[in-house]
Formats: C-alpha cells, sequence, structure tokens
C-alpha cells in the first residue's frame, strides 16, 4: 500500500511509509561513517574446480558491520550509498582491503588463482579506476593477473561508450574482467565480441533450477558454448547441490562457486580452512 486518499481528497503518505524513509536517512547517516569507524568487513566464497574441489580462486564480498543491526548484506547498503555518492570511496577500500589480503594469502603460500571483486557502477563511470587499480596492484604487490574485477552485464551496456575504452585500458594492465551475473542484462552478441572481457559468470537465477529446469539447463548450456566459441573462462555461481554441480561439469563448465561447496566465510575461516584441507591432503 503506497498511499491513501484523505479526508479532504489529498493523498498522504502512510506511517509505515514514514518510517522506512526516516530508517534510509538514518542508515545513509551511519553509512558517512562508516569507513572512518572501520567497519565495513571483506567476506571471502571459495570458486572451485567442479570435478576435483581445488580452490581456484575466491571472491570478495562486502559486508557491513551495523553496530546496531549486526552484519548487513550489499542488498541492505550498496543502493544507498550509490545514490549518495559514496560508493566510490567504499570501492576504494573494498579494492584495496582485497588485494591486501590476496597479497598475503600469496605471500603465506595460500595457492589460489585469482580474486574476484565487484565493481559498481559509479566506479566504473569514473575515470580514476584505471590509475587506482594501477596504484593498488603496485602497493599491494599483487600480481595483475591475480585480480579480476566484476562487472555486471547492465553496467556495461548502460554506459558502453565509455565503459568499453576504459575495461579495454584495465585489460592493458594485465587484469581479468568477467562479466558479473552474466544472462541477466541485454549485451547483443556483437558488442560481447568487442568487450575486451576474460570470464562469464553464469548467474544463480539459471543455476537454482537445473538439471530440472529444461529451459534454465538449456540457458545454461547457451552460455556455457558462448563462452567456449568466444574463448572465455565460464563459471557458474549459486552451486548449492551436486547434481548441479554434475550437470555443469557434464556441459563442459569446470569451475563454480557457491553454497554446496562453501558461502563466503571471513579471511581468517578461509584461512584456517585452507591449511586443514592441505594437511589433510600431506597425510
Ligand atoms: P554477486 O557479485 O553476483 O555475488 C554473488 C552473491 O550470491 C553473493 O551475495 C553471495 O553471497 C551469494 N551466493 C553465493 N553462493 C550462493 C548460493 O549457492 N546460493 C545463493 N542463493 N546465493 C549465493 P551478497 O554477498 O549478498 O552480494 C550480493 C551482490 O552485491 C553481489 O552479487 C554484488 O553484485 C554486490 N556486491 C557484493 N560485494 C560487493 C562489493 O564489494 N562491491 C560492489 N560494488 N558490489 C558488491
Ligand atoms: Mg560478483
Ligand atoms: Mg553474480
Ligand atoms: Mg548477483
Amino acid at each position: 500500500q503506497v498511499k491513501d486518499k484523505g479526508r479532504f481528497g489529498f493523498a498522504f503518505y502512510t506511517p509505515e511509509l514514514t518510517l522506512k524513509a526516516t530508517e534510509r536517512v538514518r542508515l545513509e547517516n551511519d553509512l558517512h561513517k562508516a569507513l572512518d569507524l572501520d567497519q565495513f568487513v571483506l567476506h571471502y566464497q571459495p570458486q572451485v574446480d567442479l570435478g576435483s574441489g581445488r580452490l581456484t580462486g575466491v571472491e570478495a564480498l562486502v559486508r557491513w558491520a551495523h553496530p546496531d543491526k549486526g552484519l548487513l548484506y550489499p542488498s541492505a547498503f550498496i543502493p544507498i550509498a550509490e545514490e549518495s555518492g559514496m560508493m566510490p570511496r567504499i570501492g576504494r577500500w573494498i579494492l584495496e582491503t582485497a588485494c591486501r589480503q590476496a597479497s598475503d594469502w600469496r605471500d603465506g603460500g595460500l595457492a589460489f588463482g585469482r580474486i574476484g571483486v565487484n565493481i559498481a557502477a559509479s566506479q566504473l563511470r569514473r575515470g580514476d579506476l584505471v590509475a587506482l587499480t594501477r596504484d593498488t596492484l603496485a602497493a599491494t604487490g599483487l600480481p595483475a593477473e591475480m585480480l579480476e574485477l566484476e562487472v555486471t552485464e547492465g553496467f556495461i551496456m548502460q554506459q558502453a561508450a565509455e565503459a568499453i575504452p576504459r575495461l579495454n585500458e584495465l585489460r592493458e594492465l594485465g587484469i581479468g574482467i568477467a562479466i558479473d551475473d552474466f544472462g541477466t542484462g541485454y549485451s547483443s552478441l556483437s558488442y560481447l565480441k568487442r568487450l575486451p572481457v576474460t570470464r562469464l559468470k553464469i548467474d544463480q537465477s539459471f543455476v537454482r533450477d537445473i538439471p530440472n529446469d529444461r529451459d534454465d539447463a538449456a540457458i545454461t548450456r547457451a552460455i556455457i558454448a558462448l563462452a567456449k566459441s568466444l574463448s572465455l573462462d565460464v563459471i557458474a555461481e549459486g552451486v548449492e547441490t551436486p547434481d548441479q554441480a554434475a550437470f555443469l561439469l557434464a556441459e563442459g563448465c569446470q569451475r563454480g562457486q557457491g553454497f554446496h561447496f562453501s558461502a563466503a566465510v571471513s579471511a581468517d575461516t578461509l584461512t584456517r580452512g585452507y591449511a586443514a584441507a592441505s594437511q589433510a591432503a600431506n597425510t
């Protein structure tokens, strides 16, 4: 229910809506202070080889440790951060923190291929993303080929004229570029051919109902074939069951991430889990 007609025919907002607006303002105020108060944390979700279960990469996912509300997920605050212009600053912290963590893991002997970092639309729009990425790699000592920026199909298409040259410059740094949530946007195949991307991430909405849903199975198969024919890597998101993993593998998708393997976990948990796994492998 959005509006009620008042006694004199005026439309006025219901108390519920006012509460939501107040809540939003409060969150926005809190968000302004969150970086300085060090309230953001990155969690890391393993990406694995679907055949062997071996760790092949991690994706950094931001969370906000809100003082009263507990751990908030991106959908609760990224839209507010985007609308109020805070996302480039937060995104910079995310990129630096993720690269530093990945570099530490590499120094500590934790072997994984790449770290994926999600990039917001506002970051892609800004001219300084290339310099920021270059400087962050230099400052953290992370090899460029270990970083993969994730951009959604929608963001690229909304601003293709600016995005394509920028993505080209990013590629020239030697990093990977993944199209996130692939299949949910509107990229035409001719665009896709021109995009300097290295990987497609099959959106979890298609993975959810494979292998039983015939349409989703067909779409998933088509995305895998498309990636193959364009010589792109492909990874499935949201793999929750052994059946999904088996289907993907049989269709030629080697990589996956999802609750079947692990949710996103803290850096410490990932480090401990990896240490335990490699110890088990060596005995
Ligand atoms: P995404 O990049 O597509 O990330 C995948 C989301 O799916 C994550 O949610 C992850 O926790 C969740 N997920 C992983 N495995 C499974 C599974 O098996 N089943 C289901 N149902 N979900 C799974 P999360 O962390 O809530 O992030 C949601 C979205 O917020 C991300 O989608 C991404 O678009 C955005 N986001 C997350 N972290 C960042 C960030 O650091 N910067 C920016 N700009 N956006 C971010
Ligand atoms: Mg992502
Ligand atoms: Mg995704
Ligand atoms: Mg998503």
